[in-house]
């Protein structure tokens, strides 16, 4: 018998029709002869609406408190996916992340995964149960509910399909699969095939949301494929695994857009050793991540250091960084609000030059002014402002001919 483990997104468990309907579905992959594991995300906009009402009831809500909070979203949808599974006449049984055994870090909203004990959810596929899982979810050595992170029910899925030894993983959405862009943005963008997971990490990181960047890294630590597919429809979805076709290693494989991109600028800060650490350190010990980070080459021995961060973190930062700012007697601190990232990536970047002029040509040409720019081996990205993103994906999009296939 083979083990099949699905997860299903908010908008495919949006109304209770819908979970009718992935209850139908599930219980065709039980009736054609797996066990069945499910991770259901909370309902729609509920995880949104949850942390909303918890700002309406305080503007810093405790981390803590707010994990209790959103785990109760994804134990909506588990127990009326269980519920309607057992209408259509199937056993079922619904498990929040604590009686999934799933143990994390005591990093609230943000939580790791520690380990997965498997038993309960091995007892109960023993007995004949259909699993559903509360993904997003899981429990400190203390006993206290954490979150993953935003998206997070996906990396509850990898890792329950990885430790439960399927030889697959599959992720349920509102999108057929992986697009070369977000098909929202690019009406143009076309469903890929396959991709690789360091495609799909660096797509993913940098904003395309279809799935959790760390659940794709799971995924590549234990050589476990993931097929991204549309829970409205059978039609064949994206395979992300380890090898991808020799022709599509040549091109650039997608564009990720990403608008939660807030910059912050040191002014004058004087170019000497233990600066940087100075900045950065307060901000690492508050759990704020910094993306791009730009210094500039120094004149008459000072600099303008600049670095981005979530928007959600803007207030935080600036928080912490201008104090040090006044400190080591830099100018002062600008900031921006406003902008957004756009991104190439493709494994054969890695390989052949010319993508970085091709990349800046094209939206020159578009009359788009690139703020700053960050490379990895395999991806460039352009930080520019926000209401020229959907212009600049498409220009993209166009320029690398990712309307065409192979
Ligand atoms: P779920 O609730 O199922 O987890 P998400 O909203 O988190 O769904 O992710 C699916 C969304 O990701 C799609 O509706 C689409 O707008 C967006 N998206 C962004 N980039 C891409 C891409 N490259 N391919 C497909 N979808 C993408
Ligand atoms: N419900 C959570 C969120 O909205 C987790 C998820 O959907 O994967 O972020
Ligand atoms: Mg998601």
């Amino acid at each position: 018998m083979d083990l099949v483990v699905q997860k299903y997104g908010g908008t495919s468990l949006g109304s209770a029709e819908r979970i009718k309907a992935v209850a139908r579905r599930v219980a065709g992959a039980h009736d054609a002869g797996n066990q069945v594991v499910v991770v259901a995300s909370a309902m729609a906009d509920t995880t949104d609406e949850l942390i909303s009402l918890a700002k309406q009831v305080t503007e810093y809500p405790d981390d803590r408190e707010v994990d209790q909070l959103l785990s109760t979203g994804e134990m909506v949808s588990c127990t009326l996916l269980a519920m309607a599974l057992r209408s259509l006449g199937y056993q079922a049984v619904s498990l929040n992340g604590a009686q999934a055994g799933i143990k994390t870090d005591s990093f609230h909203r943000r939580a790791r995964i520690l380990s997965i004990d498997p038993h309960r959810i091995t007892r109960e596929l023993d007995s004949g149960r259909i699993v559903i899982v509360a993904g997003f979810q899981g429990i400190t050595e203390g006993m206290d509910i954490t979150t993953l992170g935003r998206g997070g029910s996906d990396l509850t899925a990898v890792a329950l399909a990885a430790r439960l030894g399927a030889r697959l993983c599959e992720i349920y959405t509102d999108v057929e699969g992986v697009y070369t862009a977000d098909p929202r943005m690019e009406p143009e963008a076309r469903k890929l095939a396959d991709i690789s997971y360091e495609e799909m990490v660096e797509l993913a990181t940098h904003g395309a949301r279809v799935i959790h960047p760390r659940a794709v890294e799971v995924g590549q630590v234990y050589r476990l494929p993931i097929l991204v597919a549309s829970s409205f429809s059978n039609t064949s979805g994206t395979l992300i695994k380890g090898e991808v076709d020799l022709e599509a290693r040549n091109k650039v494989r997608g564009i990720a857009d990403d608008r939660d991109v807030a910059k912050v600028t040191i002014l004058r800060v004087p170019d000497r050793p233990g600066i940087a650490a100075k900045i950065f350190e307060p901000l690492a010990e508050a759990g704020i991540s910094v993306d791009t980070i730009v210094q500039n080459a120094s004149v008459e021995r000072f600099t303008d250091l600049t670095f981005t961060v979530s928007r959600n973190d803007l207030a935080r930062a600036l928080g912490l960084v201008e104090p040090v700012a006044d400190e080591v007697g830099a100018r002062g601190c600008t900031h921006d609000a406003t902008l957004a990232k756009v991104s190439i990536v493709g494994t054969g970047m890695a390989s052949s030059p010319g993508y970085a002029a091709r990349m800046f040509k094209a939206l020159y040409q578009a009359g788009i002014n690139i703020e700053l720019i960050t490379t990895s081996e395999i991806r460039i990205t352009c930080i520019i402002a926000e209401e020229q993103v959907q212009k600049a994906v498409r220009t993209l999009h166009r320029a690398f001919e990712l309307e065409k296939p192979g």
